[in-house]
This record gives structure tokens, sequence and C-alpha cells, in this order.
């Protein structure tokens, strides 16, 4: 996957209000059991909030799918807070990675 930038992360939200939510999520160790499937090139993570959701996201030719299986993804377009919070874990996970191979 390409590596992905806040700022990309902040055009996929709903609303700004969303991205600052799932910021928080991301801040207070939300996202647990981020999975990767080579096969599929999909990231699975589950997210706390009220309840555990599962959030899917996948790369296709430059462009980030996701889902989520919590009522305010079916209700508005654009990812909700549980994506966001992923998104901002592969995110820093990428940083991470890309820091330890440069060094
Ligand atoms: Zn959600």
């Amino acid at each position: 996957m390409k590596y992905i930038t806040r700022e990309q992360i902040r055009q996929l939200a709903s609303s700004e209000t969303v991205f600052y939510r799932g910021m928080r999520y991301y801040a207070a160790h939300a996202v647990s059991r981020m999975t990767w499937n080579g096969s599929s090139g999909q990231y699975r993570a589950l997210v706390k909030g009220g309840s555990q959701y599962v959030v899917t996201i996948e790369e296709e030719d430059g462009e980030i799918h996701y889902t989520c299986n919590c009522p305010a993804y079916v209700k508005y377009s654009g990812a909700c807070k549980h994506v966001i919070a992923a998104l901002l874990f592969i995110s820093d996970y990428q940083k991470r990675k890309t820091q330890e191979e440069t060094e």
C-alpha cells in the first residue's frame, strides 16, 4: 500500500468533526488487532467505541476503499471515525517501518 498521509485521511473523513473524533479514538488506543491479508491486499482492524466495529481498508489503483459495520458508515458518505482511527494506525505504522528501513 502506498504511503497514507494525514492530509489524505482528513479528506476521506465525512466531516472535520469526524476526523478529530477519529484522532481521539486512535490516541485512546481504540484500534486493536490490525491484520494484513497479503493475498487480498486488505487491512482489517477491530475498533472499539460504544461497541466493537470491524473496519477493512484496501487500496485499488491509488484509491483507498474502506468499510465499517457501524451505523454512521451507512448513514453518511465519507469515512466514519472508526475508519479514520484505523487509517491513522496504518499511517503511523508505515512511518515507523520507513524509519526502520532507512536507519
Ligand atoms: Zn464506523
